[in-house]
């Protein structure tokens, strides 16, 4: 009945089911978190520097300070003699002035003295005497980092919007600031259905699978910011579904994994078609078409399809853009070999980064369970296209 004429969309694109999943999402609001607990959250307003990096003029390296006019012409041949009047030392400057003929010892990050203009290298420093120094090259300033040219105060380094990884808690730390404002967690439940699926480390009959998705979309949730709250699994039955589905009153949305496809026990659909309401109903993607979206009470609920490798590339591809609003970078590298393309899908195809370029993986059966550790990107091949060998794809790194 559904089948032959939904009343809902089928076949939407990737952009569209990632739109659609955007547009069910409340916006969350702010609060103010520390440096150490703002890993994985993201941005919720513009940080600007508060102060200059590098807060004054300074040596990139170790070696001796010096007007580059006194030193030019140095060689091994030819080196120039100066005379040391002092060091500066990160954190302790040279208090004088440096003048014609003269240089200090300075040191990585110490600030460069008065009078100076050069830099040379330790390398390059033949020891005279403690009060004299022989360069064999010339001192350059090309080893001088001027105050402020990483970043100036007042400027805005790292917009809204960003998701806050390692790197950038570490420059909003850089920036001087302690307290991040950051975007309330979206609270995602998550089921897992299938009358096979089981909790890990119980024993395992023949035909039963273990709850893989549960914890890996628990993991990959909490890495992009939300908090999750675990509804455990349900067994294929649409009254226990219809339950579970219950339990997630209060999220912001709920992911399940399983009972999407067309099998007779596949219930997700129904349930939210005759207690609910669908939004659409599979996506031009492989692996992954059955994906769908729903309502239910107010509630978003998104399925994933049960097998772990379709549900991570959704989760990858539609839902966690959605949640965190953000695309991944396009990465585009040399096919090392070929990749077909589907008439009207887009394929996700796992794949191996290698030298430079990415190797298809060898078994991309959606079973193939031990791919999720041993392929490290997914190779992007629109519609209606083939890859051949030693062109450029578009990856997403795993
Ligand atoms: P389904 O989408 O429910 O038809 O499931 C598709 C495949 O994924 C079947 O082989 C299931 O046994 C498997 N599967 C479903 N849910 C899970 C899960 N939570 N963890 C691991 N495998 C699953
Ligand atoms: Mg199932």
């Amino acid at each position: 009945m559904t089948d032959a004429r939904p009343d809902f969309p089928m076949q939407v694109s990737v952009e569209q089911a990632r739109e659609g999943l955007a547009a069910l999402l409340p916006t969350p609001g702010t609060e103010t978190v520390t440096l150490t607990q703002s890993r994985g959250r993201i941005l919720a307003a513009d940080l600007t520097a508060r102060v200059s990096h590098p807060s004054a003029t300074e040596s990139a390296l170790d070696g001796i300070a010096a007007r580059a006019a006194d030193t030019l012409g140095a060689s091994a041949a030819a080196p120039v003699r100066l005379r040391v009047v002092g060091e500066s030392r990160a954190g302790v400057p040279f208090s004088g002035t440096v003048g014609p003929g003269e240089c200090v010892r300075i040191y990585t990050g110490a600030p460069l003295p008065p009078g100076t203009d050069a830099i040379c290298p330790v390398e390059q420093l033949r020891e005279d005497s403690p009060e004299q120094v022989l360069l064999t090259r010339p001192a350059s300033s090309g080893d001088v980092r001027q105050e402020g040219s990483d970043f100036r105060a007042g400027e805005v380094v790292l917009r809204a919007g960003l998701l806050l990884t390692p790197p950038r808690v570490a420059l909003a730390a850089a920036l001087g600031h302690a307290e991040i404002p950051v975007r309330r967690r979206l609270r995602v439940a998550l089921l897992s259905t299938g009358d096979e699926v089981i909790e890990p480390g119980q024993p395992l009959r023949a035909g039963q699978v273990y709850d893989s998705n549960r914890c890996g979309l628990q993991a990959m949730l909490e890495e992009c910011g939300c908090e999750v709250l675990s509804l455990g699994h349900a067994p294929d039955s649409p009254e226990r579904l219809a339950q579970a589905v219950e339990a997630a009153g209060g999220a912001d949305l709920l992911l399940t994994s399983g009972g999407v496809s067309m099998g007779r026990y596949d219930f997700m659909r129904d349930l939210l078609l005759e207690r609910g309401q669908v939004i659409f109903w599979k996506v031009r993607m492989r692996p992954g078409g059955p994906a769908l979206l729903g309502r239910w009470q107010g509630l978003p609920v998104f399925g994933l399809p049960g097998n772990p490798v379709s549900s991570l590339v959704v989760f990858r591809v539609i839902v966690r853009p959605a949640l965190t609003g953000q695309l991944e970078p396009a990465l585009r590298l040399r096919a090392g070999t070929p990749f077909r393309g589907l008439s009207d899908k887009v394929a996700y195809w796992r794949g191996v980064l290698r030298e430079g370029q990415v190797d298809a993986y060898e078994k991309q059966g959606s079973g193939v369970l031990r791919s999720l550790s041993e392929a490290n990107a997914l190779v992007v091949v629109p519609e209606g296209s083939d890859v051949q060998v030693g062109e450029e794809v578009e990856v997403m790194l795993l």
